[in-house]
């Protein structure tokens, strides 16, 4: 009997025993090929050398410090690293454990920067439907999912929710992506209005939609759209890029595509590769400076913050990721993933979309092509494609949603960057065998 408190109670799951590069042995010998790098986390593989390598320097020279008491010369190092990449205006990173940390971090950040600028009325999230950031309250009071938010109303953070970018579902048939971004630029506008101008802290929304989504690419001009509309009523912008950030999509940072820059942006899972639990948020300069010049501190804070070992495996992840031109390679072997995804599936009669950037890709199930109906959500199909792949050797991340109200299901590919061309080939032929 098993005493660790599993999330699904009743079933436990194989017993990961190693890894090495593309895939994870368990405990019975069976070897998995690692196509979702666990939930989008893995950039360069497992074991890679020189992460273990930097990981053990640190722990002989310095394993843990309180930033309480100490900053460590590894954290400084990192959060320089980050800034050279930053988005412009960028002056700070603001270091956590995980990805909903971030987002916690971001929102109470937002809150407490217009209360040192005197807005302290500012009291209101808006964010997206069919959005994930996080299981913590914060984080889950902006997330999308009414199902997930239900168990645990009222929340405590103010939020409301707007239509996505889900060109697929949502975009008409006689309408530009222009005209669809403009279209959700103006919900936006009008949630904010019914909040009123002066009251809303900020707009919450992750740069390419991830985990309840199957991957959900903005269209051209949508990010434009909304920022503007931020502007123009002092609301500020968070990108959520703890799953689509530092590197996934082909770019450092997912928004680098968008042609816009955030007031406060969140990473976390890349940034470790896995290696440790580590995330982040990066601030514009005015946030942190009207907090240095206000209060002078921020009214938060976690043990962990900053763990050296943390920050030493992010740092040599990220270094890597430099050395060996991944991005690029990501782009490229990207590209040629998709058209090996659509090769494979594009006719198959119960894949309504397939979508994505880098490597980062979502495929989308469909009852009927036609009319886009989903599978009904009792019949659990992104469960059993995931068991059926993990019975094939192949770990891919699929997830069952609600789209306005809509159930769908979608099977999520993030492999490592790691991941040659017949990695992804493989890839391929046994997630198509299981769908
Ligand atoms: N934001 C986004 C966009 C995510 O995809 C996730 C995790 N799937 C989180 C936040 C929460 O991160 P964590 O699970 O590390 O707390």
């Amino acid at each position: 009997m098993t005493h660790v408190f599993h999330r699904h109670l009743r079933s436990t799951p194989p017993v990961a025993d190693s890894a090495a590069g593309m895939r994870i042995r368990d405990a019975d010998g069976r070897s998995y090929l690692d196509a979702s790098g666990g939930a989008a986390v893995s950039a360069l593989g497992h074991a890679h050398p020189d992460v273990l390598a930097a990981m053990h320097a640190q722990i002989d020279r310095l394993s843990y410090a309180h930033t309480g008491f100490f900053t460590t010369e590894v954290a400084e190092q990192l959060a320089h690293e980050l800034m050279r990449s930053a988005p412009a205006g960028m002056s700070h990173a603001y270091f956590v454990s995980g990805g909903s940390e971030a987002v916690e971090a971001a929102l109470k950040m937002a809150r407490q920067y217009f209360v040192e600028i005197g807005q302290p009325q500012r009291t209101h999230f808006i964010a997206r439907r069919q959005s994930y950031h996080g299981n913590t309250l914060g984080a889950l009071a902006v997330g999308g999912n009414a199902w997930r938010r239900a168990p645990f109303a009222p929340l405590l953070v103010p939020a409301t929710h707007v239509a996505p970018c889900y060109p697929y579902r949502e975009q008409r048939a006689d309408e530009a992506p222009a005209q669809y971004a403009l279209r959700l630029a103006a919900e936006l506008e009008a949630a904010i209005l019914a909040q009123g101008a002066d009251r809303v802290i900020a707009f919450v929304a992750e740069t390419v939609g991830g985990a309840t989504a199957g991957v959900l690419t903005p269209v051209a001009d949508y990010f434009r759209a909304v920022r503007a509309v931020c502007d123009k009523y002092g609301v500020l912008l968070i990108l959520d890029e703890v799953m689509c950030g530092m590197g996934r999509t082909g770019t450092l940072h997912a928004s680098e595509q968008e042609g816009v820059v955030p007031d406060l942006l969140t990473i976390a899972k890349g940034l470790g590769g896995g290696y440790q639990p580590v995330g982040a948020v990066l601030a514009q300069g005015k946030i942190v400076d009207a907090m240095s010049q206000g209060s002078g501190f921020f009214q938060h804070g976690h043990t962990y913050l900053g763990h050296p070992v943390a920050c030493a495996a992010a740092l040599a992840v990220q270094k890597v990721i430099q050395r060996d031109e991944l991005l690029p390679k990501v782009r490229a072997d990207g590209e040629a993933f998709g058209a090996m995804l659509q090769q494979a599936l594009g006719d198959h009669p119960r894949v309504g979309d397939i979508r994505g950037r880098g490597f980062f890709w979502g495929v989308e199930l469909v009852a009927d092509r036609g009319s886009k109906r989903p599978f009904p959500a009792a019949l659990k199909l992104h469960a059993a494609i995931k068991k059926d792949a993990m019975a094939r050797g192949l770990l891919c991340y699929p997830m069952g949603g609600t789209v306005n109200g809509v159930d769908g299901d979608h099977v999520l590919l993030a492999p490592p960057f790691i991941a040659s061309r017949d990695d992804l080939q493989e890839i391929t032929r046994l997630l198509s065998a299981s769908i």
